[in-house]
Order: structure tokens, then C-alpha cells, then sequence
């Protein structure tokens, strides 16, 4: 059979997006995620008309065809180009949304702003009804909410309904960069994260899919004395807890990056254990498997409100209608707070964006995930041959909106090209941002809140996507009544209110 392609830049299908279609895919942003077309240098300029033909031809509704948020840079620019832009002058504030959905005759909001996406009049009032009651109901399906399904599944807990407002991967879960690290600064968050090192190195057997793990290592970059004592005492603890990080000199580090700066650091640590994976995919193998072992993941369902009787929430209530429960888990990520806060909880988290950006797909070169400590700097190449690199704005203020700024590729730009000076001529594609869901502590947010089967599992900051496989073992064998790690006493809520958080600051962005 012949090959027939819609998106030429990222390879994809027309028999792969049949097969999504066919497999209950109905609207473009899941397709996306899915397929990954859209996704390369021409933003899917081409494919997306092929598409939506394509959803059109199998009957899905004019009202419903809305077109995925185009990312900015318009066209791909290059690095050196936006390092010659200002970017202090610049604003925190995205301004208006760049790209307005093509049916204008039909109520659709796209702007990125506050995510309040209505994909077509009536979406949630066109699917099945949901079930009356089940036994564990996950609000949230990010990467938390659908890892825990998962493993909730594997533990024979399979009566489990997973709500989600929105398509998958719309979360944190779909806009992060994909790192995986052990590398960490004490020892129950290195023993999660080998954990989830560990898983992912089997899951794209155990999901069923490709989930593009790639193990270059971490290489920190200690641009001072002191970030380098830092990064010392970390190996120290490192050693003591088994993990292979070796501190290394200018001249190892060279060795593993020539084209680093030598002027822009002092030494580095590396674990080469550590990794990147490609998330998206992620989502979908843990959704496909925790449905095949029973759950239900319902994608555009909103949770509206809790029903509560003395220390128990009795239902979960939705824009598709009530349903009862024995146990509710909160894995909102940032909206956790909002959410909680229909049961009556406050939880002390608040969202903050965070900017990142993917370039032209380049021949494999970068080994490592490399942070440059104190800056907020970071990039790796993904198996696909794209750099995803972030940094954190130190003026960004707390809220919800997930707009994109000239003023994050200006300072992104100055940053890596300084240190990685061959980066000058590679191009932007695509740049996005999500919300980082931050604790007091940088810690998360574990076990219940404000009723007994209130289950909480935010506040996992930049670090959620990497410690999602290893907290859903602990979390499902606490639901399932076979163990309690001791997180649950570490990350409980309470120690904010006595003080007694211990503040995690070996973090990036
Ligand atoms: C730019 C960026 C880069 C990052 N890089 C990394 C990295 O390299 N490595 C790493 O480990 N982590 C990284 N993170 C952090 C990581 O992405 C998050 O910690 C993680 O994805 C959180 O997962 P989650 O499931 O808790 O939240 P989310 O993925 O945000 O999922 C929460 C879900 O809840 C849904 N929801 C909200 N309200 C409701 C409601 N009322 N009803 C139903 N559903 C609702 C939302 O639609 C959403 O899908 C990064 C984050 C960002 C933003």
C-alpha cells in the first residue's frame, strides 16, 4: 500500500491519523499530541487543512473543527538573531493571543491566556454518560492523574475514573521538557527520581509505545566557586546514595560538550544515568493501558464541585453529571488549588508560567541535558534532533497564564548562545509555555486534605513529569492498602502549617 503523507515535516500519516480517528480521536489538538503532526519547522502550515478534512470526512461537526494554537516565532528565527534583542525592555505580559481559529462564525476561544478552551457549542453534552459511581475518582489527567490510574490498575484497582476538562497532554504534562534526572538534593527525591529512571527505561515495553528515552546524562554547569561547592557536597550525597554523578573539571566537561564556552563555567557534575524522554507519548501509553486494565479516562469533562458529608466527599460533581465515589485524588497540577477549593481546601500552591522553546531538528551532537546553575538555563536534543531548552524569568509573577514572549527567546537566546556559541545559527520553530505548580517548599503535596478520601498529589513544581512514575507505585500501594512510603509523611500538608518543609533547592528553571 502506498504511503500516503499529510505532515511532511514530522513524517506523519494519512492511514496513522485514520487509525486515531478510528480509535475515537475527534478533535485536532489530540491529534497533535497523538500523531505529532503540526509539529515541525512549517507549523503545520500544509497538514492542517488535511486534517481537519480528515476529521470532517468521519463526521465530526463544522462547529467542532478548531485548529490547534499555532505557536509563535511566525517563521524560525535564529538564536543569534533574538540575542541581539533587548530583552529587560521587554514585557512579562504576551499581549493578545497571535492567532484567532479559522470559524469565526462559531463560539470558540483559543487564547492561551487563561486555558478556558470551549472546543464547539455542546462537546461535553455529546459524549456517553459517565458512571454513576467509582470507587477512585483521579481529577486531573496529566501525567500524575494517569500514571496513578496505571498503577492503581496493577493493583487490581481497576473501578477508577480519570476526569479530564480538557484533550490530554494539554497540562504541564504536554509542555515540559522531558527531563529525567537522580541527580537531586536529598535522598528521598534521588530515590524517586532513580526510580522513574529505572521505569522509564522499560515503560515503552510496558505502554505499549515509544516514549523516545534517552540517556545522555545531566551536566551541571557551576558558573561560580560557590555553585561549584554546591554541586560538590550534591555528589557527596550522590555517592553515599549510590547514583554514578562524578564531578567534573573544564577539560571533562569539554570532553563531553566541546562546543561549550569554556569562560561561562568552572566545573560540572554528570550523572550519566540521568535523561530525556518525549512526553506526549508518555500520556497516551499510560491512558491506553489504565482503560485496558478497566479504568475509564473521560477527556472534556470538568469538574464542577465535591458533595460532602462530615469527613468524607461522598461525589464528584461535573458538566457531565454527579458522580459518587469512595476516594477522590486531586492531580490538577497547577489548577489544583482552584480545584481543592471547591471541597472547601486551601492548598498553599500557586501556578507560575514557564517559557520554552524547540528548534529546527539538527544531527545528534548534544550528549547531555546541560543546566547552567544560577541562570535557570537549560536545553537537551531530543531523539528527534531538536534542542527543547527553558529558562526561568525571576520576575515572572504567580498565575495562570500560559501566553508566549518575545522578551523569554531574548533572554534564552543571550544566555545559550553565550555559553553554547554554536547555537548562534540554529532556529526557533516553536515556542510555548505551561505552569509550574509551586509549593512553599519546592516540595509536593501528598496524601489527604481538608476530608479523609481527599487525596491530594500537586506541587511537584518543574520536576512533576520525572517523579510521576516513581510516586504512582508509592501512591497506588497506599489506595490499594499494600504499604505506605514514607512521602506520605514527608509531603503531607500539615508540615507547611508547622513548618516544617525542607526546602528542595537543587532545582533548574
Ligand atoms: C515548560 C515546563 C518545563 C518543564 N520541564 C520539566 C522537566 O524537564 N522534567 C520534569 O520532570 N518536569 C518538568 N516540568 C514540570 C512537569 O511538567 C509537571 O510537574 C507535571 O507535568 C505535572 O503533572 P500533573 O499531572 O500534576 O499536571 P498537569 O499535566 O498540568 O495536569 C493537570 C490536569 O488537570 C486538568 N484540570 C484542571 N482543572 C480541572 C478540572 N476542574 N476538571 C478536570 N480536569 C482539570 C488540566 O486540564 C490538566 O490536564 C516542566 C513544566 C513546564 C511548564
Amino acid at each position: 500500500m502506498g504511503k500516503s503523507i499529510l505532515c511532511a515535516c514530522e513524517d506523519v500519516t494519512r492511514a496513522e491519523v485514520r487509525r486515531a480517528i478510528r480509535e475515537g480521536v475527534r478533535d485536532v489538538e489530540s491529534l497533535k499530541r497523538l500523531t505529532g503532526f503540526g509539529t515541525g519547522p512549517c507549523q503545520g502550515k500544509s497538514c492542517l487543512a488535511l486534517v481537519l478534512r480528515e476529521l470532517a470526512a468521519a463526521g465530526v461537526a463544522p462547529e467542532d473543527l478548531v485548529p490547534f494554537t499555532a505557536r509563535p516565532p511566525v517563521t524560525p528565527i535564529a538564536l543569534g538573531a533574538l540575542a541581539a534583542v533587548e530583552p529587560e525592555a521587554l514585557s512579562l505580559d504576551p499581549g493578545v493571543p497571535r492567532e484567532k481559529p479559522v470559524h469565526v462564525h462559531v463560539h470558540v476561544h483559543v487564547d492561551d491566556h487563561d486555558h478556558d478552551h470551549v472546543r464547539g457549542a455542546g462537546h461535553a453534552a455529546s459524549l456517553p454518560p459517565l458512571p454513576a459511581r467509582a470507587d477512585v475518582v483521579i481529577v486531573g489527567g496529566g501525567i500524575m492523574g494517569l500514571a496513578l490510574a496505571y498503577e492503581l490498575g496493577r493493583r487490581g484497582v481497576t473501578d477508577v475514573l480519570v476526569l479530564e476538562r480538557d484533550a490530554l497532554a494539554t497540562g504541564a504534562s504536554g509542555r515540559n521538557g522531558g527531563g529525567v534526572r537522580a541527580q537531586w538534593g536529598t535522598p528521598t527525591l534521588i530515590r524517586l527520581g532513580r526510580r522513574s529512571l529505572e521505569l522509564c527505561a522499560r515503560l515503552s515495553v510496558d505502554l505499549g509505545v515509544n516514549v523516545w528515552f534517552r540517556r545522555g546524562g545531566y551536566l551541571f554547569l557551576a558558573p561560580t566557586r560557590v555553585e561549584a561547592a554546591r554541586l560538590e557536597a550534591y555528589a557527596a550525597l550522590h555517592e553515599r546514595e549510590g547514583l554514578r554523578t562524578r564531578v567534573l573539571g573544564r577539560d571533562e566537561a569539554l570532553e563531553l560538550v566541546p562546543e561549550l564556552e569554556r569562560g561561562q563555567f568552572v566545573s560540572a557534575s554528570w550523572n550519566p544515568d540521568d535523561g530525556v524522554v518525549f512526553p506526549w507519548p508518555f500520556l497516551w501509553g499510560y491512558a491506553a493501558r489504565a482503560e485496558a486494565q478497566g479504568a475509564y479516562v473521560a477527556t472534556f469533562t470538568r469538574v464542577t464541585g465535591f458533595d460532602v458529608a462530615g469527613p468524607r466527599v461522598t461525589a464528584v460533581r461535573t458538566d457531565r453529571g454527579r458522580v459518587a465515589c469512595e476516594t477522590v485524588v486531586v492531580a490538577c497540577g497547577a489548577w489544583s488549588r482552584e480545584v481543592a477549593a471547591l471541597a472547601g481546601v486551601a492548598l498553599p500552591t500557586r501556578p507560575v508560567r514557564h517559557e520554552i522553546l524547540a528548534t529546527e531538528p539538527l544531527k545528534p551532537w548534544l550528549g547531555p541535558l546541560v543546566a547552567l546553575l544560577g541562570t535557570g538555563l537549560y536545553l537537551s536534543q531530543t531523539q528527534r534532533g531538536e534542542l527543547v531548552g527553558g529558562m526561568g524569568d525571576p520576575a515572572e509573577p504567580a498565575g495562570t497564564g500560559q501566553g508566549s514572549t518575545l522578551r523569554f527567546l531574548a533572554r534564552f537566546a543571550r544566555r545559550a548562545t553565550a555559553l553554547l556559541p554554536r547555537l548562534a545559527g540554529v532556529k526557533v520553530t516553536r515556542q510555548w509555555a505551561g505552569l509550574y505548580d509551586v509549593s512553599p517548599d519546592g516540595q509536593p503535596i501528598l496524601g489527604p486534605a481538608g476530608f479523609e478520601n481527599f487525596l491530594q498529589l500537586c506541587g511537584f513544581g518543574g520536576h512533576g513529569f520525572m517523579m510521576a512514575p516513581a510516586v504512582a507505585e508509592a501512591y497506588a500501594d497506599l489506595i490499594a492498602g499494600r504499604g505506605r512510603d514514607e512521602i506520605f509523611d514527608r509531603y503531607a500538608l500539615e508540615r507547611l502549617a508547622r513548618g516544617n518543609g525542607t526546602k528542595e533547592d537543587f532545582v533548574i528553571g
